[in-house]
């Protein structure tokens, strides 16, 4: 589903990305952990284009986002992702925000798109907020209108950058909760994040990047009791 091959970026003169080499079978799930600026969001922001490679190749469900910038469109429309501050419309309603992309880009009409929107309201299970507007909703409400709303252009994966990391304390559970979901679902996953029950209970494999690298991966088991290397024993050490 996704596949990144000797994958290099700068900014500038700083290397943010280094021999990147990473293959998602569908269906696959996967945490993305790691220090503070080791290239996580980096990393899933250039799979669905949001960020350019300077050299290697990407290639998504088929769809090589290094060969042409036209691409670009066409991996977005099946990628979905989801940030640590939801980044909702604040002057749309809740319904709006979720049929807005599906009628502008998708020429769905406005019926069609309310009734899709509703479905993964409910499924979300804040179908009851559709009229309301995102400042009166809870952050963890919020973040999950982020998800129904990612899900309403049908994608085939979905990216989660931090995606509890704003939340209160409180509100990390049913967030959580509807991404394990999706995953039961059988959605190709990549998630960024310290969640580490998250990562034990849902992932098939966890990636530990460090200053630019993927320094380790390796099924959950395995990653938290036996992990090889330093750095990820020493950043396992600072979080668990
Ligand atoms: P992480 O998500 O793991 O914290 P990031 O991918 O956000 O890491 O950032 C990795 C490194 O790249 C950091 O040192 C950050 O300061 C730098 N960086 C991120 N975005 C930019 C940018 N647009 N321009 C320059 N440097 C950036
Ligand atoms: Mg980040």
């Amino acid at each position: 589903m996704i596949r990144m091959q000797g994958v290099q970026k700068w900014y500038g003169k700083f290397q943010v990305l280094t021999d990147i080499d990473l293959a998602v079978a569908p269906g696959e799930r996967i945490v993305v952990c790691g220090p503070s600026g080791s290239g996580k969001s980096t990393l899933i922001r250039c799979i669905n284009g949001l960020e350019t490679v300077q050299q290697g190749s990407i290639v998504v469900d088929g769809i090589d986002l290094t060969a042409h910038r036209r691409n670009v469109d066409k991996v977005r429309a099946e990628v979905g992702m989801v940030f640590q501050q939801f980044n909702l419309f604040p002057h749309l309603t809740i319904l709006q925000n979720c049929t807005l992309a599906p009628m502008r880009t998708r020429g769905i009409g406005r019926q069609e798109a309310e009734a899709t929107a509703m479905k993964y309201l409910e499924r979300v299970r804040i179908p009851e907020q559709a009229n309301k507007y995102p400042s009166q909703l809870s952050g963890g409400q919020q973040q999950r209108v982020a998800i129904a709303r990612a899900l309403c252009m049908t994608p085939r994966i979905m990216l989660f950058d931090e995606p509890t990391s704003a939340l209160d304390p409180e509100m990390v559970k049913e967030v959580l909760d509807t991404m394990i979901g999706l995953a039961e679902e059988g959605m190709t996953m990549l998630v960024v994040t310290h969640e580490m029950g998250f990562a034990r209970s849902v992932a098939d494999r966890v990636i530990f990047m460090a200053e630019g690298r993927i320094v380790e991966q390796a099924p959950p088991e395995r990653f938290f009791t036996a992990p090889q290397h330093e750095k990820t024993r020493q950043f396992l050490g600072q979080i668990l």
